[in-house]
């Protein structure tokens, strides 16, 4: 990791180190957590340094949005990376395992087997988890989301429903 590598080298050097060697990875970590922390509480002590270390960072902030801006191919990531941020912030999963998620379902309810409704907030399925365990079920779309939302998610309650429905249509 000399100087004038690129961050590209540095990227895959680490990522040998962590495949090869998952000891001197985890060390080199631990020591890199400590020497920012200790620079941290360096900063935070120094009012002077604190404000430098904040414009420094908004600066560089302000460089890599113009940056973003102004590349089509970085403002593509860009755009991934937060959507990525938004899936596993709003469902606990990552975006590729929503889109394989929804692939495996042919992008359908897992209990309509229906597309996600015109009328929905939301453009696509809507990540379902069990609510105890905090497991991913499956997508649903808006309407059976809230139905077995609206129905407590309650298991026998669900399966009366069914029932109730069969045998009003088998008196019918
Ligand atoms: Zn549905």
């Amino acid at each position: 990791m000399g100087k004038g590598s690129t961050a590209e080298q540095d990227r895959r050097w680490r990522a040998g180190m962590k495949a090869n060697e998952p000891e001197r990875y985890r060390a080199l970590l631990d020591a890199n957590n400590e020497r920012n922390k200790k620079r941290r509480a360096r900063i935070r002590a120094d009012p002077d340094l604190h404000a430098a270390e904040r414009a420094k960072l908004a600066e560089r902030a302000r460089l890599r949005r113009a940056q973003i801006k102004a590349d089509p191919e970085l403002r593509e990531k860009h755009v991934q990376r937060v959507r990525d941020r938004f899936y596993v912030d709003a469902y606990g999963i990552t975006l590729e395992e929503y889109e394989s998620l929804s692939a495996a379902q042919g992008d359908l309810c897992a209990i309509c087997l229906r597309p996600q409704p015109e009328w929905s907030r939301m453009q696509r399925l809507a990540v379902d988890h069990c609510h105890e365990t905090g497991k991913v079920r499956g997508l649903l779309c808006d309407r059976c989301n809230r139905g077995i939302g609206l129905l407590g998610h309650h298991e026998e309650r669900l399966r009366r429903a069914a029932d109730y429905v069969t045998g009003t249509l088998a008196a019918m």
